[in-house]
């Protein structure tokens, strides 16, 4: 039997890897995957049990139903002060992953270039490659708090570049976009005529002062821009596989028609769930709230201990510690570590070649647990 080349080239991720040897052993604190702990309230289960209930359960228009459209073109036009048509230039997606997905493959052709920030979300580069086109890595570093240099940016650039994906909040580090460069990627954008992927789905979860700024609130950036967010971090709502795009409404229509291929459509019981959450049924203070507790916690704690460190997350639930004093590249201390003191978390190198010196955890516990797990990595690092 016949194995195409382009699923040859998809390795499968180390933070499955990790989560998947935790499964196998008893005890375990697992921080690998970005999965919140939080229930969604009881006004948005039931929105979804009574369409389940009412047999609201078959397939719905491709790009969604109108009145799930409407609503996120309203919350789009509250938040971002943009005009928005839910009609053409809305479509909900099955998850933020296939909204991605669906505007990766209808805006690049074999041999396009695709900018993405390092360390990176690792399943943009796979879905560049499973869309044919080349993903092109620029790096950011540490000591510069992650910051993009627009330089960088504007010398990987080629004729064949045709999309730049950013991701503000960032996963993993935790760190924001500055509105500078933001203004920057804009203008490289605008000038070039290239497309801008906006991945916000962590943009409700920032903490302390900070604001969250958007590509989006540029001149002449609401027609180059394919904005993805999802129920999944917002709202704590990751198995309702929901999420969705705003942007140019010939890209939401080729996605539209895409999305009519590949999953038809999202799953019905989960956008009534979504209408109700998006209405204000979910209390996102709350959410930040839990996190930002949760953060400030393993900040501390991680910090404490010895060989180790982090810059503190301003939003996401994640934090990218620096494990270079231990000696061991991330896949080994992130074994070794499951192995000694049963706690998982996720190789740096998962997110870029450049980042095995680091560790990504999720801090999705809660504080009585994420305790447990700074004290077993405390004792880990210390018996090196
Ligand atoms: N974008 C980023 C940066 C993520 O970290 C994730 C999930 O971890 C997603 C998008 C997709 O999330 P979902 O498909 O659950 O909406």
């Amino acid at each position: 039997m016949k194995i195409s080349r382009k699923s040859n080239v998809i390795e499968p991720s180390l933070t499955r890897d990790l989560f998947n040897r935790a499964l196998k052993l008893g005890d375990v604190i697992n921080l690998t995957l970005g999965d919140p702990d939080l229930p969604p309230p009881q006004s948005v289960r039931n929105a979804a049990c009574d369409a389940v209930q009412k047999g609201k359960t078959r397939y719905s228009a491709n790009a969604g139903l109108l009145e799930l459209r409407q609503v996120i073109a309203e919350s789009f036009t509250r938040e971002y002060g943009l005009p928005c048509n839910p009609a053409e230039e809305v479509i909900t997606t099955v998850g933020g992953m296939e909204a991605l997905y669906l505007a990766l493959s209808s805006s690049i052709d074999p041999g396009d270039e695709v900018i993405i920030f390092a360390p990176y979300y690792v399943n943009y580069v796979q879905m560049v490659r499973m869309n044919g086109g080349i993903p092109v890595i620029i790096e950011t570093n540490e000591s510069d708090g992650f910051a993009v240099d627009p330089r960088a940016l504007e010398s990987r650039l080629s004729d064949k570049t045709v999309a730049i994906i950013i991701n503000t909040p960032c996963n993993p580090t935790g760190a924001m976009l500055p509105r500078p460069v933001l203004g920057e990627i804009a203008r490289v954008a605008r000038e070039r005529d290239l497309l801008v992927i906006s991945d916000e789905v962590y943009k409700s979860l920032v903490y302390d002062d900070g604001e969250h700024f958007s590509v989006l609130s540029f001149p002449g950036m609401r027609e180059r821009t394919i904005l993805v967010d999802s129920l999944s971090k917002k709202f704590a709502m990751t198995g309702w596989r929901l999420g969705w795009a705003v942007g140019p409404k010939e890209l939401v229509a080729a996605m539209t028609k895409m999305q009519e291929n590949v999953a038809a459509c999202a799953p019905l019981p989960s956008q009534y769930a979504a209408i109700e959450a998006l209405k204000g049924g979910t209390n996102i203070a709350y959410i930040r709230e839990t996190f930002a507790k949760r953060r400030d916690l393993i900040f501390q704690k991680i910090n404490e201990c010895p060989r180790i460190s982090a810059l503190k997350p301003s939003a996401t639930f994640y934090i990218f510690v620096n494990i270079r004093e231990t000696g061991l590249k991330s896949l080994d201390f992130a074994l070794k570590l499951l192995e000694s003191q049963h706690v998982a978390v996720v190789p740096g190198v998962t997110y870029g070649k450049a980042y095995d010196e680091y560790v990504r955890i999720a801090f999705t516990h809660d504080i009585g647990v994420l305790s447990e797990a700074c004290e077993r990595i405390r004792r880990f690092v210390e018996a090196l």
